[in-house]
């Protein structure tokens, strides 16, 4: 059984994992808006990729025998100046969810809900990777400023990710 203050946080993160697919699945619109496909293709599949995030917590609660209690998801930003702007943004979004699982961990080990610990352990090491798969990606952008030609390789680049 989950406390009730995990319960709570864990429903918490379902909504932080719910509002990632959105905030990707407007900065999809975007890409979409700028002609940018292969950009567009990278962030519908992170938003699909957040979604799972939030089923895997919800299916969690569920074998522990908890409860949900689903929050309203607030809407995300729909306009970026520049495909570097879009991804500085999703990097700094995901340090913001790194720091939310982050305090969610010292919560379980508070209240030595060791199960629960482990499972945010993979949560742990997944943030690690979102954030090195965007930082990677605002460098790219960074370097190439105002390059068209590279940026269309870029895209090219992002519209293989499976
Ligand atoms: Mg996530």
């Amino acid at each position: 059984m989950l406390s009730k203050n995990i319960e709570k946080a864990f429903s918490d993160q379902i909504n932080n994992e719910f509002f990632s697919a959105y905030l990707y699945l407007s900065m999809a619109n975007y890409f979409e808006s700028i002609d940018l496909k292969g950009f567009a293709h990278w962030m519908k599949i992170q938003s699909k990729e957040e979604l799972s995030h939030g089923m895997k917590i919800f299916d969690y609660v569920m074998d522990r025998n908890g409860s949900v209690a689903l929050l309203s998801i607030k809407n995300p930003k729909y306009r970026w100046t520049s495909a570097t702007d879009a991804f500085q943004n999703a990097y700094e979004h995901e340090k913001e969810v790194t720091k939310s699982i982050h305090i969610l961990y010292a919560l379980t080990q508070k209240e030595k809900d060791l199960a629960a610990s482990v499972f945010l352990n993979w949560f742990i090491e997944e943030q690690a990777e979102e954030e090195a798969a965007s930082l990677v990606i605002v460098k790219k952008l960074k370097l190439i400023k105002n390059d068209l030609a590279s940026l269309y390789l870029l895209d090219k680049e992002l519209s293989e990710r499976k």
